[in-house]
C-alpha cells in the first residue's frame, strides 16, 4: 500500500482513487490500453516539450489566457459581493471543453495514435474533439446517442463539417451514458491505434485526474489574475457541474487556499423532489459507472436513471469522483439550481452584461446571486463563465414561447 496523500491537491493515490471514489473498474481487456495511457500521460506531464506545444496551441488556436472580467452591473443588481467572471466562453468553439481536447489529442499524437474516438451528449465535446482532430489531420469518430442526434442537429452537422464521423448509438435510452459505453467498447477492440478522448472528469483512472489537469488552466489563470487585479483571492469560486470538468479545473488550484469556498452548482431540473433532475450529489447514491466509483442517479435496483435538465450539457447521471471525495470531506459545497432559475439568469446576464451565457453557467449564476447577498459588499466571488449561449437561443426561445 502506498501512503495516502495528506493534502487535497495531491489526490488521487497511486491506484487512481480519491478516498473511496474513482479507481478503475473495467474489463481486463481494457487494462492494457489504460496502463499504456497512464504511462504516456505521466511522461508527458513533466516533459517541457509537451508543455511548450500545449501552451502554444492554447494561445494561438484556443485564445488563452481568457480574460478575468468584473461583472459590474450584475454586482449592482444583486446588491452584495463583487462578481468576477473567468471568461472561458471566449475560447474557440465557445466553451471550456477544448482545453481538455487539445491536451488529449496532443497526447494521442505523441503516443502515435492514428484514430480518435469520443462520446458526446449535447454535442459540445464532440465538436471540440472534431475541431482539434481536424487541426492535426486525425480521423475522428464520435459516438452519440440516437435520441441526442435527433435533439442536437446543429452540432451533428458541425461535427460532419469538421470531418468527423458521427455514429448513432441506439442501446439503452440512446443518450450520453450509452454513447460512453459504446466508445469504451470501440476502444477495447482497437487496442493499438486508437485514442479515446473522454469529455469530463469521469471514466477509469487516469481520466479524472488527466482531464482535471488539462482544465486546471482555468483556475491557475484566474488565481493569478485575481491577485494581479485586486491583490487578494476570492471568498468563493463557483462553477456549474455536469460531469464536473470545468468546476474541477476552476477548483483545483484553490484547493489549498482554505479561505476560498468552492461551490459547485448541479442542475435541479424541475426540482430535486420531482426526480427529474441531474443532481448526482444532491439526489444520488454512490455506485459504479463508466469505470469509476462515484455518486450516481439510480433507482432502488441500482439501475442508472436518465438525468433531466433544460441544459443538455448538464444531464450526465454521474459526477467526477474527485467531486464525490471533496463533497464527503467537506472541502467543497454542492448546491443546485432549477431550469426556471437558469432561464431567468440567462436573460438577466444578457441584458445587464451584454454576455449571453450558456444555460450551464446560468445555473451557477443563480447561486452566485444568493451568495453575493450572503457575503455582502466586502465579499468577492469568482464564477467560471464556462460557455456562451449561442447554442441555446433556440431552446430558450422555445421555453419562452417565442417562435424562431
Ligand atoms: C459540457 C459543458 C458543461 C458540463 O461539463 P462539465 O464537465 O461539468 O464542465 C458545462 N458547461 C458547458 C458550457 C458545457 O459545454
Amino acid at each position: 500500500m502506498t501512503a495516502r496523500p495528506n493534502a487535497f491537491s495531491q489526490w488521487p493515490d497511486a491506484q487512481g482513487r480519491f478516498g473511496e471514489y474513482g479507481g478503475r473498474f473495467v474489463a481486463e481487456t481494457l487494462m492494457p490500453n489504460i496502463l499504456r495511457l497512464e504511462k504516456a500521460y505521466e511522461a508527458a506531464k513533466t516533459d517541457p516539450e509537451f508543455k511548450a506545444e500545449l501552451d502554444e496551441f492554447a494561445r494561438d488556436f484556443v485564445g488563452r489566457p481568457s480574460p478575468l472580467y468584473f461583472a459590474e452591473r450584475l454586482t449592482e443588481a444583486f446588491g452584495g459581493a463583487d462578481i468576477w467572471f473567468k471568461r472561458d466562453e471566449l475560447n474557440h468553439t465557445g466553451a471550456h471543453k477544448i482545453n481538455n481536447c487539445l491536451g488529449q489529442v496532443l497526447l494521442a499524437k505523441r503516443m502515435g495514435a492514428t484514430r480518435i474516438i469520443a462520446e458526446t451528449g449535447a454535442g459540445q465535446h464532440g465538436v471540440a474533439t472534431a475541431t482539434v482532430a481536424a487541426r492535426f489531420g486525425l480521423p475522428c469518430i464520435v459516438y452519440m446517442g440516437a435520441t441526442d442526434i435527433e435533439r442536437q442537429k446543429p452540432n451533428v452537422f458541425r461535427m460532419k463539417l469538421l470531418g468527423a464521423e458521427v455514429v448513432p448509438v441506439t442501446s439503452g435510452t440512446g443518450t450520453l451514458k450509452d454513447a460512453m459505453n459504446e466508445a469504451l467498447r470501440d476502444w477495447v477492440t482497437h487496442v493499438k491505434d486508437t485514442f479515446y478522448v473522454i469529455g469530463t472528469v469521469a471514466g477509469p483512472h487516469p481520466y479524472p485526474a488527466m482531464v482535471r489537469d488539462f482544465q486546471s488552466v482555468i483556475g491557475r489563470e484566474a488565481r493569478a489574475q485575481m491577485l494581479d487585479r485586486i491583490g487578494r483571492l476570492p471568498d468563493a469560486a463557483v462553477a456549474c457541474i455536469g460531469g464536473g470538468s470545468n468546476a474541477m479545473g476552476l477548483f483545483h488550484p484553490f484547493l489549498e487556499d482554505e479561505s476560498v469556498r468552492l461551490i459547485g452548482v448541479e442542475a435541479a431540473g424541475r426540482g430535486i423532489g420531482t426526480g427529474e433532475h441531474a443532481a448526482s450529489l444532491n439526489g444520488g447514491e454512490p455506485g459504479i459507472l463508466h469505470g469509476n466509483r462515484t455518486y450516481l442517479l439510480q433507482d432502488a435496483d441500482g439501475q442508472i436513471i436518465d438525468a433531466h435538465s433544460i441544459s443538455a450539457g448538464l444531464d450526465y447521471p454521474g459526477i467526477g469522483p474527485e467531486h464525490a471525495f471533496l463533497h464527503d470531506a467537506g472541502r467543497a459545497e454542492y448546491v443546485s439550481a432549477t431550469d426556471t432559475e437558469a432561464l431567468e439568469m440567462f436573460q438577466l446576464c444578457a441584458k445587464l452584461e451584454g454576455i449571453i451565457p450558456a444555460l450551464e453557467p446560468a445555473h451557477a449564476l443563480a447561486r452566485v446571486r444568493d451568495l453575493a447577498r450572503e457575503l455582502g459588499k466586502d465579499g468577492v466571488i469568482l464564477m467560471n463563465m464556462c460557455g456562451r449561449g449561442d447554442k441555446d437561443v433556440f431552446a430558450v426561445a422555445d421555453h419562452l414561447g417565442v417562435g424562431l
